[in-house]
């Protein structure tokens, strides 16, 4: 699997490939591509950074389809008239949204993190994608849950033949939380250390995955850790507030 492999020194994105379908573009990219955020970290050469990772996808960087991530639980349906929104301006970025699924083909769709999980959707049968942005406050409200139902409504996906990836995000090795977070999560995703509690957060959304019906052998995770190698990946929590983010991108051909 691709994307367990070890780093590479200037690797500028890795593609997802572990969905049976070559009509299909999943890919995310490093830090080594710079800032991707118009809002976040150093913006002013985000739009140069995209151009360069989309060019090299074959995407034009002014079609891609970015929303105003608010760490909530909304998912939208995207269609072609959304094509370029919050493209080359974060106003016009499809607001209040941390998930967008479509089943239009060339209609390019970004989810934007520096820790927080990006989650590949893929229903093969049914022709459609979706991709999340799982924080901890979205996967407490059940959010993944929500993307798939969405999915099967709009695009009658069954869950059995959904496919689903995680790409980068912090993990339970470093995902330190407040003793607060007990409230929220079960013991088996807040892990206990000499005194303090660490998050899985991937673990959560894979929970909230098969219990929607998905099916294990179909969910494939990148386990690459962004703290651990924040040398490759942007970290917040590592980094702090001025911390540039990763694209992830999804798209069918
Ligand atoms: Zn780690």
């Amino acid at each position: 699997m691709i994307l367990q492999s070890t780093p590479v020194k200037n690797r500028k994105y890795y593609l997802f490939e572990n969905f049976p379908n070559l009509n299909l573009l999943c890919a995310f990219s490093t830090r080594i591509l710079g800032n991707m955020s118009l809002f976040y970290g150093n913006a002013g050469d985000a739009l140069e950074n995209r151009k360069n990772f989309l060019v090299s996808l074959g995407i034009d960087y002014q079609n891609l389809v970015c929303a105003k991530q608010v760490h909530g639980s909304l998912t939208r349906y995207i269609r072609e008239i959304d094509s370029g929104k919050g493209a080359l301006s974060y106003d016009n970025a499809i607001s209040d949204t941390d998930a967008l699924i479509t089943d239009r083909k060339n209609v390019p769709l970004s989810i934007f993190t520096a820790d927080c999980l990006s989650v590949f959707l893929y229903a093969p049968k049914t022709p459609s994608i979706g991709l999340v942005h799982a924080g901890w406050r979205s996967s407490k409200e059940n959010f993944m849950v929500k993307a798939v139902q969405l999915m099967q409504e709009k695009f009658n996906a069954k869950v059995e033949d959904l496919y689903a990836g995680f790409g980068p995000a912090i993990r339970g090795c470093c995902f330190e939380v407040g003793g607060e977070f007990t409230d929220f999560f079960t013991p088996e995703y807040l892990i206990k250390r000499d005194g303090r509690y660490y998050l899985d957060l991937a673990g959560i959304n894979k929970k909230q995955l098969l219990a929607g019906g998905v099916q294990d052998k179909n969910i494939f995770d990148s386990k690459i850790c962004t703290s651990c190698r924040s040398e490759e990946f942007f970290s917040y929590r590592k980094e702090g507030i001025g911390c540039g983010r990763m694209m992830s991108i999804m798209m069918l051909r």
